[in-house]
């Protein structure tokens, strides 16, 4: 079997600074991380292989210092890292990083290398969107489940893999056809420490790098000619206040009188002619 798995380097800060003219994330002097959410990705694509035998390869597409987030993940053990970078990929949005990303699977599978399985972190930690795994499989064309929180079965016979996934209110066993793309939650491993060997064997392993053009991504489609998003405004929202509190004999009507004077519910119920719509 043959796993690929999507990281990000993003920066380690819980405070994600913004620059308020261009609107990006301000990463100058701010450490870097492997997602946290693919760390557990590469986890369970470790586990996978030692369960069902294969390699793992990790794609990142990213600047040059990128290339240390590959090395953690090699140091944990995968087989391959490969790091998509050109200055044509600056300012993608998630559209565009989708298509840099599914042409680098699709330049994989054209070595003869065919891939089975993606796994994706569910979300990145500073952009958010949780946009850019589903955005993979379907210009890839694959299966896609969402919010995974465990792997049930691959059938190799069949081509199916069978997985849990979160929901709102409880989980849905979901089976889907292979290849098919996974994004992943936190708590479905614990993702392993690298050994000194591995250490030692990520500082001289070699980061395979595609530009553009090695991967034959269509200029138009790439960086910020490939990106119709408009962002107007990033911000951290302020922490939320706690609302009031009501206590004594008579703290329910205290309670109801806040809930029917509040303006989003006298509209709900009433609408803005004033007249009940039940
Ligand atoms: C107009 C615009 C301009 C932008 N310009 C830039 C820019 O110049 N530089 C910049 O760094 N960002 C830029 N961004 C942000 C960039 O689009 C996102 O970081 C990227 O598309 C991923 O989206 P996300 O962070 O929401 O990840 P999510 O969709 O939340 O990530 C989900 C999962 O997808 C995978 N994944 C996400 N990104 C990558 C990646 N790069 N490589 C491999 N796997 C990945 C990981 O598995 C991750 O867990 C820009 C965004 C917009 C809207």
């Amino acid at each position: 079997m043959h796993i690929v798995v999507l990281i990000k380097q993003v920066p380690d800060t819980q405070e994600v600074k913004i620059d308020p003219e261009k609107n990006t994330i301000v990463r100058a002097g701010v450490e870097s991380i492997v997602n946290p959410f693919d760390m557990n990705a590469t986890e369970l694509a470790l586990q996978l292989r030692e369960q069902y035998g294969g390699k793992v390869t990790v794609i990142t597409m990213g600047p040059p210092q990128a290339a240390m987030a590959l090395k953690e993940t090699f140091s944990m053990g995968v087989d391959r890292v490969i790091l998509l970078q050109d200055r044509g990929f600056a300012a993608s949005d998630t559209l565009a990083t989708s298509y840099v990303l599914a042409q680098g699977i699709k330049r994989l599978e054209a070595d003869g290398e065919k891939v089975d399985l993606v796994i994706c972190g569910k979300q990145a930690v500073d952009g958010d969107t949780a946009q850019t795994g589903p955005g993979v499989a379907c210009r890839l064309g694959f299966d896609q489940v969402t919010y995974v929180t465990q792997v049930d079965k691959i059938d190799f016979n069949a081509k199916t893999v069978v997985a849990r996934r979160r929901l709102a209110k409880g989980v849905q066993v979901v089976q889907a056809q292979l290849p098919a793309l996974l994004t992943v939650e936190k708590d479905i491993n614990e993702p392993r420490y690298a050994t000194l060997r591995g250490i030692i064997a990520a500082e001289r392993a070699k980061v395979d790098e595609w530009c553009a053009a090695e991967i034959k991504a269509d200029t138009e489609q790439i960086g910020f000619k490939g990106s119709p998003t408009w962002v107007k405004r990033i911000f951290t929202p302020p922490p939320r206040e706690g609302g009031p509190k009501f206590d004594g004999s008579d703290a329910v009507k205290k309670a109801l009188d806040v809930v029917f004077d509040n303006q989003h519910f006298k509209e709900a119920v009433f609408g803005e002619e004033g007249v009940c719509k039940r």
